[in-house]
């Protein structure tokens, strides 16, 4: 691994607590917050889920909002305000879209968050909250909307269902591969990247073999903590500008987008620092890492194209014109060439390209 040095380092303090049926431990976490009457946030489709927060000893005083959907809208943000009533700790049990709400809300009410995530997008460990207004997805970032208690229990994730394995993982795995070539990056957040990408790569093909394997379902949320935690430290580059791009303006499912351009925006990338990305590429066992993801995300049965998610050829010059209107940082400088044949390949379906 290329040692980089200066560097900043900086991690918001979080209690983390894993383990199948560590759910139970919920009452105990919340008296620990001097919490009684926790606000339960979910989605519709997850409000079983929800309904089994509420019964247990310590959360029965609480209520349920199962309102929560993708870009937290702030109409549903307001809405689930309105109905916080005397609710003294939020607790979101879902994936990113459930916990940003409860990020949205902490901004508002001050409460304090315990998240329970069932997703590995990795949301419940960053500061960053985007929301949507009038059609416009604003991102904000501050230590005060990190939930200040996870608790990963596998029995919550394990039901999600089999497209969203490998999907939901390949968007934790692109917060650890742009990690790795991260401006600010640090040592700390490079280990944590390759260690997260590395107990994916275990986990996964265990789970896809049995969704029984209650272990693999725990190790996998392992490495969706250490990716996010990269996400959450680290910033990121051209595969994340382009996911926003193509979630916000063309309205692409997020952990599918993520799925699909990952290996492409690497393939752009490992051109100009292929020395950064070379422990991937090890890890796979693959000439470059770019291949070493297409091979793994194609075994997964991960969607390969953009084109079968809605995007079309047409798009791709106003979604290059928006991508370089407001750039992130990038290692390799972006160019609308370039950037266009990527979006082509990945429309298509082709095989990464540099
Ligand atoms: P999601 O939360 O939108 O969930 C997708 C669907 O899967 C929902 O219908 C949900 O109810 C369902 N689902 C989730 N877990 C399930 C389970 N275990 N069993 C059955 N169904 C389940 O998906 P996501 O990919 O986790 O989150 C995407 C959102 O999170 C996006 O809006 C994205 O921008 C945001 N996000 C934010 C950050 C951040 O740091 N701020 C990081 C990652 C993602």
């Amino acid at each position: 691994m290329q040692f980089h040095i200066p560097f900043t380092h900086e991690a918001g303090a979080a209690r983390v607590i894993f383990g199948a049926g560590s759910l139970a431990l919920l009452g105990q976490e919340l008296a620990r917050l001097g919490a009684r009457r926790p606000m339960v946030l979910t989605t519709e489709g997850q409000k079983a889920q929800g309904l089994q927060v509420l019964a247990l000893e310590g959360a029965r005083g609480g209520r349920l909002f199962a309102g929560a959907v993708m870009h937290t809208p702030v109409t549903v943000t307001e809405q689930a305000m309105a109905e916080l009533g005397d609710c003294d700790c939020l607790v979101a049990i879902g994936g990113g879209s459930t916990i940003g709400l409860a990020k949205a809300m902490a901004l508002r009410s001050k409460l304090a968050q315990i998240a329970l995530p069932t997703t590995f997008a990795g949301s419940e460990a960053t500061p960053v909250l985007g929301q949507t207004a009038a059609g416009e997805k604003i991102t904000l970032s501050d230590p005060a909307l990190r939930p200040g208690t996870i608790i990963y229990d596998a029995e919550l994730v394990c039901s999600l269902p089999t497209p969203m394995l490998a999907t939901s993982a390949l968007n934790a795995i692109a917060h650890a591969v742009e990690g790795l070539y991260a401006k600010d990056r640090t040592p700390f957040a490079s280990l944590m990247a390759m260690e997260g990408i590395r107990a994916f790569v275990t986990a996964l093909p265990r789970i896809a073999t049995s969704r029984e394997d209650l272990e693999a379902w725990s190790m996998a949320q392992y490495a969706s903590w250490l990716c996010g935690s990269v996400l959450g430290q680290v910033g990121m580059a051209l595969h994340h500008k382009l996911c926003h791009v193509l979630g916000g303006s063309f309205g692409l499912p997020h952990a599918e987008t993520h799925a699909v351009v990952l290996a492409h925006a690497v393939a752009y990338n490992e051109a100009a620092v292929p020395q950064l990305l070379a422990p991937v590429a090890a890890l796979f066992g693959s000439e470059t890492a770019a291949q070493g993801i297409a091979t793994f995300a194609r075994d997964l049965g991960a969607p390969v194209s953009l084109g079968a998610l809605g995007f079309a050829l047409e798009d791709i010059d106003r979604a290059v014109e928006i991508a370089l209107a407001k750039p992130y940082w990038n290692p390799r400088p972006l160019d609308a060439a370039g950037l266009r044949g990527l979006l082509q390949r990945a429309t298509l379906g082709h095989a990464p390209a540099a």
